[in-house]
């Protein structure tokens, strides 16, 4: 071995060691783009990347090493020595192709995708270096050493540029991932937590519909604190014991609810409805763990960013329901599962991802011990969700197990106003009440169903007076406003035109009163009910004003007839 080629060839092994130790993998000079490569995906994998501003600076670094390391496979063709230096030129391009994949949709694919190209980056990347240091220790020279001056001087530059890149990605790893827009009150609740010594990240709904821009219902925080501790670090603030045993102390903040719960393991499921025992836990890997879906299994930080453990912002972004964990495992440990993902399902026009909706359906069974209220809860949420139809569609069977006697909508929920009481009526068309106080619906609730589910095929309201007058004397003004409501905009606004001008279609809305016919001689018993019925009916046809004298006149005119 000349002595030249000896310095060559530790120098490529020791590059080749430096890097696959680092899991950098290449042997020669011509290392330095697919280095700065990786160094791209590692900053990208730590999350650097996903930091605005980085995720843009990343990208124009991106393009100039993919180029260079083009014009380098093009010399090393050109360059080539012995012929299985061919296969290391194709792995090479392999490994490039993959990387351009990787870097110039760095911001914009997910990481279950990220992660999957980097693993065929780094295997074809490892074979290539593999190749390259047997070349080497047999030396064999892969490319001439005048190809390699040249590597050097691209090199020299190229490093000078990482550097650079290195420096400035540095300088943004502490700007947070995203900012979401937690309000002053929850922010003081997480500092207060902080400053006593506990991690605490608002998490679950909250983190979901804050990151798709939606604004959250309630904010929820998840702490390292157990429940005393937690009271502890707020003893300055009103606390209310919500459910200690659970974890959770609500602090009033600025005189808003914020619930903070301890990080928690659920015990088994033996009922498949609550776990046996909750433990705490200072983890809240752990804490996410027991969350149901992916996507309310995310917490978040300011200084910390968003902590996604199970690809939920994936989820979020195609739209997607999966369980955490073994969607079969998790449904048997507690079945009120399945009706949260069709909710979601409907509400969010997300789909449940294939494994889960097969999980669903084996499980479905496990949805008649879940109690009604729950169920109710649910149903209630998925039936005014904006996809509740398709869920409907495809789940009907699933949800005959959780809410007896429901049936599919004959007509397109889509088209009727969101109103939960219309929508109830068209799942519950018969036995209507029965199956609403199964799901204990409370009796107003039932009475305005029961009636709008009589009324689904009635002929549509018209807006005649009369019409009008005697729909809101036989249903009340609640149900006359779902069932115009139901019948279009126009019908309702005929409607509460009329109501507006507090119309008289009771008895008790006439301008005479019992006292005023017994005057004019009618005696107290059914006659004078029969009367005021009559007179009600003279003022709803329109026969007559609802006027005092005119009414009084009628009545004496009946009695004399009579
Ligand atoms: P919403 O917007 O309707 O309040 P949510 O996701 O916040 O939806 P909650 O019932 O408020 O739902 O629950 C808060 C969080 O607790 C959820 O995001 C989820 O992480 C977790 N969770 C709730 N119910 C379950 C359950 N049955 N199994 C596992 N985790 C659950
Ligand atoms: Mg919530």
């Amino acid at each position: 071995m000349s002595g030249q080629n000896y310095k060559s060839a530790l120098t490529k092994i020791a590059w080749g060691y430096v890097f696959l130790y680092l899991n950098i993998n290449l042997g020669t000079v011509d290392i330095l783009p697919a280095w700065g490569g990786m160094l791209l995906i590692f900053f990208a994998l730590d999350g650097v990347a996903e930091r605005e501003s980085s995720a843009k600076l990343l990208k124009p670094f991106a393009l100039i090493l993919i180029a260079t390391e083009l014009i380098q496979w093009v010399m090393n063709i050109l360059y080539v020595t012995v012929s299985w230096s061919w296969i290391e030129v194709v792995l090479g391009i392999i490994s490039l192709y993959f990387h351009f994949q990787l870097l110039t949709n760095l911001a914009d694919i997910s990481e279950r995708e990220r992660s999957a190209y980097t693993a065929k980056l780094r295997f074809f990347r490892t074979a290539q270096t593999v190749l390259v240091t047997i070349a080497t220790i047999l030396d064999v020279e892969i490319i001439t050493w005048e190809s390699g001056i040249l590597f050097i001087i691209i090199g020299a530059l190229l490093l000078i540029m990482m550097i650079g890149l290195v420096i400035t990605l540095f300088a943004y790893k502490n700007e947070p991932l995203f900012h979401l827009p937690i309000p002053g009150y929850v922010q003081s609740v997480l500092d207060e937590l902080n400053d006593a010594g506990h991690e605490a990240f608002v998490v679950g709904g909250c983190v979901r519909d804050a990151l798709r821009k939606a604004i959250p219902k309630d904010w929820d925080v998840c702490t390292s604190a157990l429940p005393e501790e937690t009271k502890g670090a707020f003893f300055h603030m009103k606390t209310i014991d919500t459910g200690l045993q659970h974890g959770t102390v609500t602090v009033l903040s600025s005189g808003n609810p914020v619930e903070v719960t301890t990080y928690r393991i659920d015990g088994e499921y033996l009922d498949g409805r609550h776990p046996e025992n909750v433990e705490f836990t200072r983890s809240l890997p752990e804490d996410l763990a027991r969350r149901d879906f992916t996507i309310n299994a995310m917490a978040y930080h300011p200084s910390k960013g968003v902590i996604d453990l199970y690809h939920g912002r994936d989820d979020l972004q195609h739209g997607l329901i999966r369980c955490v964990g073994n969607p079969s495992k998790r449904f048997q440990e507690d079945a009120l599962r399945i009706m949260r993902g069709l909710r979601f399902a409907a509400v969010l026009d997300f789909t449940v991802e294939a494994e889960t909706a097969e999980a669903m359906h084996q499980q479905q069974e496990r949805l008649s011990a879940i109690s009604k209220e729950r169920i109710n809860v649910e149903l209630c949420k998925l039936l005014m969700g904006e996809k509740a139809d398709q869920i409907l569609t495809e789940y009907i069977g699933i949800l005959e197990h959780a809410a007896e006697g429901i049936q599919l909508p004959t007509r397109n929920l889509n088209h009727l106003p969101y109103l939960l009481p219309v929508r109830l009526a068209e799942v519950f068309p018969k036995d209507t009440a029965t199956h609403l106080r199964n799901l204990r619906f409370d009796n107003d609730m039932i009475k305005k169903v029961a009636a709008l589910a009589k009324l689904r095929n009635a002929p549509a309201p018209t807006d005649s007076l009369t019409d009008m007058l005697r729909f809101l004397e036989q249903y009340g003004e609640d149900v006359a406003r779902l069932h115009y409501e139901r019948a279009g905009e126009e019908k309702l606004a005929s409607l509460e035109a009329l109501l507006y001008q507090n119309p008289c279609y009771r008895i008790k809305d006439l301008a005479v009163s019992g006292a005023d016919l017994m005057e004019v001689g009618l005696e107290a018993g059914p006659e004078m009910g029969h009367m005021l019925q009559y007179l009600l009916n003279q003022v709803i046809e329109q026969n007559i004003e609802n006027d005092r004298q005119a009414l009084l006149d009628l009545a004496k005119e009946a009695i004399n007839h009579e």
